[in-house]
């Protein structure tokens, strides 16, 4: 079996897909992508594509060293993410061509289920309870929602009290037994992330998300120790090897992204070097099906698997939503807040891929805000 043809297809509402194909007819799918810059990807996995066409696809792990290495400069978020999509697509044949889900081939399934989480959005406090109690009612056990909008560099007074506020909104609606994760985004900065998560402690988030941007690691043991709420980052970090600073700073739950840290491959070996820090994987995923598949499989034979995050039906997915793609969006279906095992071959969807043409023919420019302070300087998003 020989790899004989890869595509690349620009989908609504901001996704880039892979599908390769084989010369016995097998096809998998990927989704290689950076939100705002899925052309950029696109031409990576064109370059990258030439390494793999005639090549056996059984061979993953070669091909991820040769796709990972192959070239002097490596790394960041536009080669890994190529490399993840391709890494998944790959994951899928070989699944396909032994008869077994992906979890299967990672040495079988370590739980039954999938715990999910639903974002929540809103600025008002009061906007944010309504969407928490959507969210119970819609038998969620834990929601995500963004700690602000736009911070000043040292927070005022006033913003802190509405991170509170909206925090506790969130607390009262969902009652004692569920849990909600609050998401800084980076916007915060170290010294305002120390005033507001004291402060927040008392209402127990699950965990504290990107309290810091990446480069900024180096404030993350600062503060791990400076508050009770476990801390969570790694959606913007692309292979193990940037995964080891965070960990060894105290951080509690790591979250690599299957469509941006090498992919399934890689993400398995981030989760294994979490676990050698005490910590827990929880996916970043908010991204379209073939991700939150190739998340879901991870997931299923991980042992220090904690939480997965995921999109359908999210505000932001606008011009198309991520069940749209599917031949049957019933692997997807959420029971008590949880996904069921997938067992079918490979991925474990049926991607539509008469839809994925169609979509593709208008393809998109999805790029993410630009934001400002109201001196006009530019501000984190
Ligand atoms: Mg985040």
């Amino acid at each position: 079996m020989k790899i004989d043809r890869i595509e690349t297809f620009l989908v609504a509402p901001r996704w880039l897909f892979c599908r390769v194909q084989t010369d016995d007819g097998l096809v998998g799918w990927g989704e290689p992508v950076v939100e705002g810059r899925a052309e950029v990807v696109r031409a990576a996995v064109d370059t990258l594509a030439e390494l793999l066409i005639g090549e056996d696809p059984l061979r993953i792990e070669h091909h991820w060293q040769v796709l990972t290495k192959g070239g002097f400069y490596r790394g960041g978020p536009v080669l890994s993410s190529a490399v993840a999509g391709l890494d998944q697509a790959l994951w899928d044949i070989a699944g396909q061509a032994y008869g077994a889900p992906v979890h299967a081939l990672l040495g079988g399934p370590v739980r039954d289920r999938v715990r999910i989480y639903a974002w929540i959005g809103g600025d008002d406090p009061s906007e944010i309870g309504e969407q928490a109690a959507a969210q119970v009612a819609a038998g969620m056990t834990a929601v995500k929602m963004n700690a602000s909008g736009r911070l000043s560099p040292i927070p005022t007074s006033a913003e802190v009290d509405a991170v509170v506020s909206r925090v506790a909104a969130a607390r009262e609606a969902l009652g004692e037994h569920r849990d909600i994760a609050v998401d800084f985004h980076g916007r915060a900065g170290s010294a305002a992330v120390r005033r507001i998560l004291p402060e927040i402690a008392p209402l127990r988030p699950f965990f504290a998300e990107e309290p810091v941007l990446p480069d900024q690691a180096h404030r993350l043991h600062d503060i791990v120790t400076c508050s009770p709420v476990p801390i969570a980052t790694g959606e913007r970090l692309y292979g193990r090897a940037e995964f080891l600073a965070p960990l060894q700073a105290g951080v509690a739950v790591v979250q690599p992204d299957l469509s941006h840290a090498g992919g399934i491959s890689e993400v398995r070996r981030i989760a294994a070097l979490a676990e050698t820090h005490g910590a827990v994987l929880a996916p970043h995923c908010p991204l379209g099906p073939i991700s939150l598949a190739a998340s879901l499989q991870v997931a299923l034979a991980t042992p220090n698997f904690l939480i997965q995050e995921q999109s359908i039906g999210i505000h932001y997915n606008q011009g198309s939503e991520l069940l749209d793609y599917l031949v049957d969006p019933a692997p997807f279906a959420f029971v008590d807040g949880h996904i069921n095992r997938l067992d079918a071959p490979g991925l474990g969807i049926t991607v539509d891929e008469a839809a994925v043409r169609r979509a593709d023919a208008t393809g998109h420019a999805w790029r993410n805000p630009v934001w400002r302070h109201d001196d006009g300087s530019f501000a984190e998003w």
